[in-house]
C-alpha cells in the first residue's frame, strides 16, 4: 500500500500517478486527516486491500504534503553509516546517537524551504513510520510495528548544530528542515526493505549515493534500542541517519544557496524536490 497526503486529504496511490480519496471511498470511516490513520493501521490496511482500484483518478504530484504531518515524537539518528562516520572523523557509536527534529520543522515533499544561514547542509535519510505502539520490542519483532517507510531530508544548519557544545535538535529544526514524502510505502511493497538505494542531488549533481544495507544500527536494531528506553507511538517517525557525501565534509565545505534545487530519493519509495528561498 502507498499512502499519500494529497492537499491535506489522505489518499491511496495506485500505480505511479493515480489516487483514491480515502474519506470518499470509505464513506468517512477513514480520513480525510492523515495522522490519525496510524492509530488504526491494521484496520486501514485490511480496508485498503479490498478497495476497487478502478476508482483511482490522476493527481498532481506537486500537491503532495508530508505523509506523516504531525507525529508526537520524531527520533533522529546521527553517525549511522560507516562511510559517514569516517568522513566526519567520528568513531562508530555504541548506542544510537539520538536527537530530535521538532515536529513543527516537518514539511512536504515539494515545498519551498527558507534558507536561514550560509552553512545549511543536506542529509538524505530513510524515515521509518510506526504503525503500532512499540514498547520493549525485540529486533525479530520490530518490522511488524512499522507502518511504512518514506524519504526524509535531515537538513542541518551546521553552525547552530555545533554551537554551545552541540545543538543538534535546534540546528536541524529550522522551518521546513524536516521534509518527508512523497509517499508512505508499506514494507511489503519493497523487494528488500533492509537494502534500499538512497541519494540526493544539488542542481542535478549527485552528492550522496548509498544503500540502507550499510546502516550501523538497522531499522529493527533502532526500534529495539529506542523502545528499550521509551515507548514509540503510532505515527512516530525515525530519521535513521545519512550516508556519506554531506557538504560539511567536503574540501572545501559546500553548503546550500538560495535558488538551489535539492532532489532526494529512495528506490521503491520516490523522489522529493525542494527549492531554497530567502528567509521571510
Ligand atoms: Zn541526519
Amino acid at each position: 500500500m502507498k499512502l499519500a497526503n494529497l492537499a491535506g486529504r489522505a489518499a491511496l496511490v495506485v500505480g505511479d500517478d493515480l489516487a483514491i480519496d480515502l474519506a470518499t471511498a470509505s464513506d468517512g470511516r477513514f480520513g480525510p486527516d492523515v495522522q490519525p490513520l496510524y492509530e488504526r493501521w491494521d484496520e486501514l490496511c485490511s480496508f485498503a486491500s479490498e478497495l476497487d482500484p478502478s476508482q483511482a483518478a490522476p493527481f498532481e504530484r506537486e500537491r503532495l504534503e508530508a505523509p506523516v504531518p504531525s507525529p508526537r515524537q520524531v527520533f533522529a539518528i546521527g553517525i549511522n553509516y560507516r562511510a559517514h562516520a569516517a568522513e566526519t572523523g567520528k568513531p562508530l557509536p555504541s548506542v544510537p546517537a539520538t536527537f530530535t527534529k521538532f515536529p513543527a520543522a516537518l514539511t512536504g515533499p515539494f515545498a519551498d524551504i527558507e534558507l536561514p544561514a550560509d552553512t545549511v547542509d543536506w542529509e538524505v535519510e530513510l524515515v521509518v513510520v510506526m504503525g503500532r505502539r512499540a514498547d520493549r520490542v525485540v529486533e525479530t519483532d520490530a518490522w511488524s510495528h512499522v507502518a511504512g517507510l518514506t524519504v526524509g531530508q535531515d537538513l542541518s544548519e551546521r553552525t547552530m548544530q555545533m554551537a554551545a557544545g552541540a545543538q543538534f535538535s535546534l540546528g536541524k529544526s529550522y522551518r521546513g528542515f524536516g521534509p518527508l514524502g512523497p509517499l508512505l510505502v508499506t514494507p511489503d511493497e519493497l523487494a528488500d526493505p533492509d537494502d534500499l538505494a538512497l541519494g540526493c542531488s544539488v542542481n542535478g549533481e549527485t552528492v550522496q549515493d548509498g544503500r540502507t544495507s550499510d546502516l550501523v544500527f538497522t531499522v529493527p536494531a533502532l526500534i529495539a534500542r529506542l523502545s528499550a528506553v521509551l515507548a514509540l507511538l503510532p505515527g512516530d517517525v525515525i530519521f535513521t541517519g545519512t550516508p556519506a557525501g554531506v557538504g560539511m565534509s567536503r574540501q572545501p565545505p559546500r553548503y546550500l544557496a538560495v535558488g538551489d534545487v535539492l532532489e532526494t530519493w529512495i528506490g521503491g519509495i520516490g523522489t522529493m524536490r525542494h527549492r531554497f528561498i530567502p528567509p521571510a
